[in-house]
C-alpha cells in the first residue's frame, strides 16, 4: 500500500455580475467570482490537490480555461471527472483538508452543504472532508474583497 500527498490552490477575482460558488453550493452575496467556468474556488483548488498526489498535472491541463466545452460550467462537474482520473490510477480518497479565504461573507452556515457535496462525489465520509474559512484581516486584494483564495491538501491511497 502507498500515500501521496497532494496540495492545490486557486484564486478568482470577484465582481458584481457573477454568482459566487464555494464548494458546490450558491452563497448569497452581493459579488461573485470570475472564471471560465462557475470559478468555484475551493472546488478547483480540491482537483487541483487530487491531480497534484497523482502527479497527473493541473486543473488547467485537463481542463483549459480556452475550451468552449468547459465555458461556465458546474465545476462539480470537473471535480467528478477528476476523480475519475485518479480512480483510473488506482487511487482512493483518504482525507482532505481545505480553507477558504474571503473577508465577506461568513460561510460557516454552508459548509455542512458543501462537505455533504464533495463527501458524495468521492463517496467517502462527511468527516473526512475538511472545509475551514478565514479572512486576511482586512490585509491585500482578499482584506479589500478584489479577490477568493482556496488551499486544499489531501492524501491518497494506492492498493
Ligand atoms: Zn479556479
Amino acid at each position: 500500500m502507498s500515500y501521496r500527498i497532494g496540495f492545490g490552490v486557486d484564486f478568482h477575482q470577484l465582481t458584481g455580475d457573477r454568482d459566487l460558488w464555494i464548494g458546490g453550493v450558491k452563497i448569497s452575496h452581493y459579488k461573485g467570482a470570475i472564471g471560465h467556468s462557475d470559478a468555484d474556488v475551493l472546488l478547483h483548488a480540491i482537483c487541483d490537490a487530487l491531480l497534484g498526489a497523482a502527479c497527473l498535472g493541473d486543473i488547467g491541463i485537463h481542463f483549459p480555461n480556452d475550451a468552449q466545452e468547459f465555458k461556465n460550467i458546474d465545476s462539480k462537474i470537473l471535480l467528478k471527472r477528476t476523480i475519475e482520473l485518479i480512480k483510473g490510477q488506482n487511487y482512493t480518497v483518504i482525507n482532505i483538508d481545505s480553507t477558504v479565504c474571503l473577508e465577506e461573507p461568513k460561510i460557516k452556515s454552508y459548509i455542512s452543504e458543501m462537505q455533504k457535496i464533495i463527501a458524495g462525489f468521492l463517496d467517502i465520509p462527511v468527516r473526512d472532508i475538511s472545509i475551514k474559512a478565514t479572512t486576511t484581516e482586512r490585509m491585500g486584494f482578499i482584506g479589500r474583497e478584489e479577490g477568493i483564495a482556496a488551499y486544499a491538501t489531501v492524501l491518497l491511497k494506492k492498493d
